[in-house]
């Protein structure tokens, strides 16, 4: 009790220079909470310690916990992982032209609901959706937060009520807690399931219509391959049965692409353009995939039941913010302007050539000669990720380091600043240049030297002789 007391009051430890540092830079409650903490945390471990802590060791702690409370945990980092659209990390980085809309835009007034020519409201997404419109050939076009927002406005504005038929080869689970039955079952609509797991047939679709007041959904299975003996009719044969039954077809591409992926050596993922010209009368896919925008839901189709959508007291509360346009503005214009695949990140990495990647990985392993570990290029294959394209691989070359507890190596790579994200293949680290930005190689490759001599110093230390 008599030691405790040797502790300095949180009105002598505020006196002090530091203290007048910490207060200036995290401001005078916060600074005041942590110390109180510190000086709490102190007073229960008082017991163990031999000597008192002095009014400099205390502000110190009281600095890391202001320093870990001020820390910010959504941090750049980089993805050398080889997944091109990984959901974790934030799915696609944003063009030069998209950052540079951000920032015009974030900082200042705009015209977000404004018409400039005449002087009053405006419509908060048409400049997008003219966009769009012009560049997949669809009549109307609305753009929401994110693709789970435009199903489940889709099946709400025009489903509530009624039932849904969708096929059993499509009732999937994407990740992240979207499985098209739920969104389903919350927008209101009644389930109609039809085939089974892996086919489908038109007769299905026609019996399951002889029915009033159906829609038809058809969804992109994205994460999983059917293989083996199945069979679904094309969708310009489901867009005729819809027709001809009155009704009307959603198709939620998930991905959705732009542009034709079979260039590229991967499969073909089926694109927006297509789905509208087969005839569905709503499209529906996400802005972060295979568009290499920011995080959206875009809606294509007719203008009719598009309309429906637009006015559902919904939409108002899944619209998208000034950013999500501003940046979806300039992704679309790399589009029009038919530069996408050297402007938008995620097509650049899907269109580097294993030449170049084999030049790149070549040139880190350049940079760390000297360094004790065992390093190797090795032939491999990066994945595109993000629910497109399941089982398709791009051949690339990656560089693989053995080290130590191979998994040890890995925490410690993402400590970094900014923190790596690698992963292991047979007790390797592997990092793959696909999806690391070349501008930002110089700084992985001085990270890399730094965790790697940290590590080997960390390790010869705790390794038995
Ligand atoms: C990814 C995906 C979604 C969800 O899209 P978000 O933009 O992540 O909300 C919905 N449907 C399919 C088929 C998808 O692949």
């Amino acid at each position: 009790m008599n030691e405790l007391s040797g502790l300095p009051s949180v009105e002598h430890l505020l006196q002090t220079e530091i203290a007048a540092l910490l207060v200036e830079s995290y401001g005078r409650p916060l600074t005041l909470a942590a110390i109180r903490n510190t000086l709490a945390d102190l007073r229960l471990h008082h017991a163990y310690q031999k000597t008192l802590p002095d009014n400099h060791d205390i502000l110190s702690l009281a600095h890391k916990e202001l320093m870990g409370l001020t820390q910010p945990t959504l941090l750049p980092v980089i993805n050398a992982s080889g997944v091109v659209l990984h959901t974790n990390l934030g799915r696609a980085p944003l063009s030069q032209a998209a950052l540079r809309a951000l920032e015009s835009i974030a900082g200042s007034y705009c015209t977000l609901e404004y018409n400039l020519d005449e002087g009053k409201r405006g419509e908060r997404t048409q400049h997008t959706e003219s966009l769009l419109c012009r560049l997949t050939g669809a009549e109307a076009a609305l753009v929401v937060n994110n693709n789970a927002a435009a199903v489940l406005l889709a099946l709400t504005a025009l489903a509530r009520r009624k039932r849904v038929v969708i096929s059993r080869t499509q009732l999937v689970e994407i990740g992240g807690g979207f499985r098209v039955p739920d969104v389903m079952k919350q927008s209101g609509a009644k389930l109609v399931e039809i085939g089974t797991t892996n086919r489908v047939h038109p007769a299905d679709y026609e019996e399951a219509l002889q029915e009033q007041n159906a829609i038809v959904l058809h969804a992109h299975r994205s994460n999983f391959r059917i293989t083996g003996f199945t069979s679904e009719p094309e969708l310009t044969e489901l867009a005729a049965i819809a027709r001809n039954h009155n009704t009307i077809l959603v198709d939620d591409l998930g991905s959705g692409a732009l542009l034709d992926t079979a260039r590229f050596g991967l499969g073909h993922e089926p694109m927006v353009q297509e789905s509208l010209a087969a005839g569905a009368d709503l499209v529906c896919f996400s802005g972060d995939k295979l568009l290499g925008g920011p995080q959206a839901g875009i809606i294509l189709g007719r203008a009719e039941p598009l309309s429906k959508l637009r006015h559902h007291p919904l939409a108002r509360a899944l619209r998208p913010d000034k950013l999500c346009l501003a940046a979806l503005t300039a992704t679309l214009l790399h589009y029009l302007k038919d530069e996408a695949i050297w402007q938008v990140p995620v097509w650049q990495m899907i269109a580097a050539k294993p030449e170049q990647l084999k030049e790149r990985v070549e040139r880190w392993k350049d940079r760390l000669q000297g360094l004790p570990s065992p390093y190797a290029i090795l032939p491999g294959l990066s994945t595109v990720g993000g629910g497109s394209l399941p089982g398709e691989t791009l051949p690339t070359f990656l560089l693989a380091l053995s080290v130590p507890q191979s998994n040890r190596f890995l925490s410690y790579l993402r400590q970094a600043t900014p923190p790596i994200i690698a992963r292991l293949e047979n007790d390797q680290v592997i990092l793959d240049p696909r999806t690391v930005l070349p501008e930002q190689d110089e700084l992985l490759m001085d990270l890399l030297q730094q965790t790697l001599q940290t590590y080997q110093s960390h390790n010869l230390k705790s390794l038995p002789t």
